[in-house]
């Protein structure tokens, strides 16, 4: 059956080029109308936190007052362009620039610095617990950013209030977020307790990683979980999606 051997190279896909990213899409859109069985497939899309298509630079944003055909395309000729693929920027927080208005100044995983702003319309357009996390050396995470070139000449990213929701803070560094990406399946799929091995009855509440007993859970979580919870809670739900395909079903996912 055709479907078949396309479901196949799509579940081993490593997707290094947008071409493929494009030809992905292509296949699992098509393939979607025929089976069931492709939709499980799909979660195992191979995602890679390091993959340049995903997970870009700053300086391979597509810009805001410009049409970056990397990201955007225009399926049906009619003048309407939409993305065609998910993408998140990753940055770790360098400061925070003392300003009426919350700015970060943020560093992308190849050292490039750059501005992220908030103009919102009022303080309360942050929700506090990601204003908890927003200091030097914590992860963020821009769903869909683009590039944006401010007035004084500076190059960044412009939030407004609409767009907190695509941006989440994590209390680690970008090395460990990263670094996590690639232990999350075996931390979620290990069986005993995560921190000493035993047999393990409990999980936790946020991830679902799982423990012994609260004594032990409690240890873990001063010494190591508390910086990664919301991180592998987050590579989880994004390893469960097809980072390939913008259609009408899934849309943004935010
Ligand atoms: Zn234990
Ligand atoms: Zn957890």
């Amino acid at each position: 059956m055709l479907g078949q051997q396309h479901v196949d190279s799509v579940a081993n896909l490593r997707t290094t080029s947008f071409q493929e990213a494009q030809v992905a899409q292509t296949l699992l859109t098509f393939d979607h109308h025929q089976s069931r069985q492709v939709v499980v497939r799909m979660k195992k899309f191979n995602l890679n936190l390091k993959n340049q298509n995903y997970f870009p630079t700053f300086n391979n944003l597509p810009e805001d007052d410009d049409l970056d055909l990397r990201y955007y395309d225009d399926p049906h000729n009619m003048g309407r362009y939409g993305p065609t693929k998910h993408w998140c920027l990753l940055g770790e927080i360098v400061q925070p620039i003392p300003y009426f208005r919350p700015m970060l100044r943020v560093r992308d995983k190849v050292g490039k610095e750059f501005l992220l702003a908030f103009y919102l319309d009022s303080d309360q357009g942050i929700p506090k617990d990601m204003l908890r996390h927003m200091k030097p050396g914590n992860t963020i995470s821009v769903m869909y950013a683009d590039a944006h070139n401010f007035s004084d000449g500076q190059h960044g990213i412009r939030l407004e209030d609409s767009d907190v929701e695509r941006v989440k803070v994590y209390p680690c560094t970008l090395e460990s977020f990263l670094s996590l990406g690639t232990r999350v399946d075996a931390m979620l799929s290990d069986k005993n307790c995560s921190s000493c091995g035993s047999p393990a009855p409990l999980q936790c509440s946020g991830c679902t990683i799982r423990y012994c007993n609260q004594e032990c859970q409690r240890k873990h979580w001063s010494s190591q979980h508390k910086k990664e919870c919301l991180a592998v809670k987050q590579i989880a739900d994004w390893k469960g999606r097809n980072w390939a395909r913008f259609g009408v079903k899934d849309s943004y996912w935010i």
